[in-house]
This record gives structure tokens, sequence and C-alpha cells, in this order.
């Protein structure tokens, strides 16, 4: 309750504990590499022409980047009484109405943030075309400061791609620069992206986390794109970040292209009941975990290399059934 109707107070607080600069640092140069490594991607895509890829480029430039918690932290106008719970949660409500009514008729405040800084969660939005992280989503098993670059880059690099890539998806895509709802795409382009994506549909349709009940491919497409493109810009982003370094010494005996994957695979790690599995393949348009990590890492040819998987095996996808998007 604290962190649903008081959120940026108790973020103040909690970042204090939770969140040092040196995080943000890091993070902030961790996006700009994945920044680009997207950029690299866009303008290398045989599938998409000049036209569209300069407007993907301008859109992926202006991409605001929030980490962490607000530049400047709201203040909340109402009492707060210790043995008052039921009269703290009406004053917060009426607090939230009136924080929204007074936006009306006023420009957009661009400083503003959808998740407190405590969350575990991170997002894009397509109108203010700006990636969020807050503080909670920045430790492990998400991003670890103390780790080596691969971890990070397979774990955090990997949801700052997923989010990057919302940005170009079938809902993101139809958003412009600024935030409008505007069509930047020739058909021609928006035509080879659709017909690309079948092969994603085909795929996750095709898993079967309980008897009997499947992945829907085509809820759950947006995420899958976002997790394929994602995981594959953050290993472009990875590599780039070795350029004039040493190939870094095995830890654990595990190279790097490995501890990157492992730092994939560990975010997506849970335990769920059947029947919560089973109410979310019906309603979540994220794919179940298991789904989540081994849906994009057969599809990546890294991958393969990095654990030496062979033709045939399950991790190593077929190439003709390979989605290629991003
Ligand atoms: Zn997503």
């Amino acid at each position: 309750m604290a962190d649903g109707t008081l959120g940026e107070a108790l973020g103040q607080l909690y970042v204090k504990v939770a969140f040092p600069p040196e995080s943000k640092k890091k993070v902030l140069e961790m996006v700009e590499n994945l920044r680009v490594a997207l950029r690299e991607r866009i303008t290398n895509l045989d599938w998409m022409g000049a036209e569209t890829k300069q407007q993907a480029i301008t859109k992926l430039n202006a991409f605001g980047v929030k980490i962490g918690y607000p530049d400047k932290w709201k203040t909340y106008a109402f009492d707060v009484k210790r043995d008052d719970y039921f009269g703290n949660v009406r004053r917060a409500a009426a607090f939230r109405i009136q924080e929204n009514l007074a936006k009306l008729g006023k420009p957009i405040d661009r400083t503003e943030w959808g998740m407190t800084p405590s969350t575990v969660n991170a997002y894009y939005s397509p109108t203010m075309n700006e990636i969020v992280f807050p503080a909670g989503i920045l430790q492990p098993p998400f991003f670890d400061p103390k780790a080596d670059d691969a971890v990070n880059y397979g774990s955090l690099g990997f949801v700052i791609g997923h989010e990057m890539t919302h940005g170009f998806d079938d809902s993101g895509s139809q958003f412009d620069a600024e935030g409008n709802l505007k069509n930047w795409w020739t058909d021609a382009d928006k035509k080879a992206y659709q017909s690309r994506t079948d092969l994603v549909v085909k795929q996750y349709d095709a898993y079967e986390p309980l008897k009997g009940e499947h992945v829907n491919g085509k809820l759950t497409l947006g995420e899958n794109i976002a997790d394929i493109g994602g995981l594959k810009i953050a290993f472009a982003a990875y590599q780039n970040s070795l350029k004039g370094k040493p190939a870094p010494a095995p830890i654990d005996g595990f190279t790097g292209p490995q501890r990157f994957f492992l730092g994939a695979a560990a975010v997506w790690r849970n335990h769920i009941r059947e029947a919560a599995l089973s109410l979310r393949l019906k309603t979540d348009p994220h794919s179940p975990g298991r789904e989540r990590v081994n849906g994009p890492l057969s599809n990546l040819p890294e991958f393969y290399e990095a654990f030496g998987c062979a033709d045939g095996q399950p991790m190593k996808r077929d190439a003709q059934v390979r989605p290629a998007i991003w």
C-alpha cells in the first residue's frame, strides 16, 4: 500500500539503500551500447527500405531514457495518520484524482514516471517514446554492479533490448519519434515486417507448457518479437563492449558468451502453479518463463556456437523456420 499510494516518497528511501550512483552510470552506459547495436542492425536489415530505415533511426535516436528514479520527486499533499488506514487510503485516492484533474489543458509533463522506483518491472511508452527502468529491476538477477559484463548484458541487456524493440513492434511502430499516432512505414516494408512475424506465431503456437494447453502465438506475438530481437541486440552490444579489450577469461569454467546466455536464462527462472499457468496462457501477452528463454535462444546462432548445439537438437532450430526480424 505504501508503494501504491506514496510510491515516490517510499522510492526516495529505497534508492538510498538499494541504488548507488555507480549503478545508474553503468546502466546508462549499457542503454547507449544497446542503442548503438540496434541502430547498426536497423541499418543492415535486408527487408526494410531506406526510407523507413531513416524514420526508424530518427525514432531510435529520439528515445528518452529514464533510469532508477525521477529527477524531481512528487510531493504528496495529504495527511497520513498512523491509526487511520481506511482514511489514509481515501485521502490517497482523492489526491490522485486531483493530481490527474490538474493536468487537464496543460502541456504533457515529460518528466513524469509511470512506475514507482521500487517496482521490479520496466516499460516502453509509445506516446512518450521512452524506455523506463525503475531502480527495483536494477538488482540481481537482472543487474549486478559487481557481476561481469557478460552476465549483465545477458540479463539486463536482454530486458533493455526487449523494451527498445517495443518501439518498433506491431503496436509501437504505429507511433512516430514524438509519440504521435502516425504511420512512418512504407506499405511494402510494413508487409515485409508482417510476413516475418508469421514464423514467430508458428514457433510459439507449437509450445505446450501444460498437456493439451499451448502458448497462443498471436496473443504473445509482440512480446515474443521483443524477446527474440532484444536478446540478439543485447548480444551484439556485449560484443561491441569488448572492443579493444582482451577476450575475457572463463569464470567458473564458463566463457563470456556462455555467461551471457546463463544471465539471460536466470532472468526468467520461476515457479508457477499449474492453475496459474493455465490462466496466464489464456490472458497474459507474455509467454511463460521457460518459453521466454528457450524461444529466443533456440533461434540464435550465437547461442549454438557458445554451447556447441548440433543440427537436429531441440535448442537449435532449422534455418528455414527461424524468424529473422531485427
Ligand atoms: Zn514487453
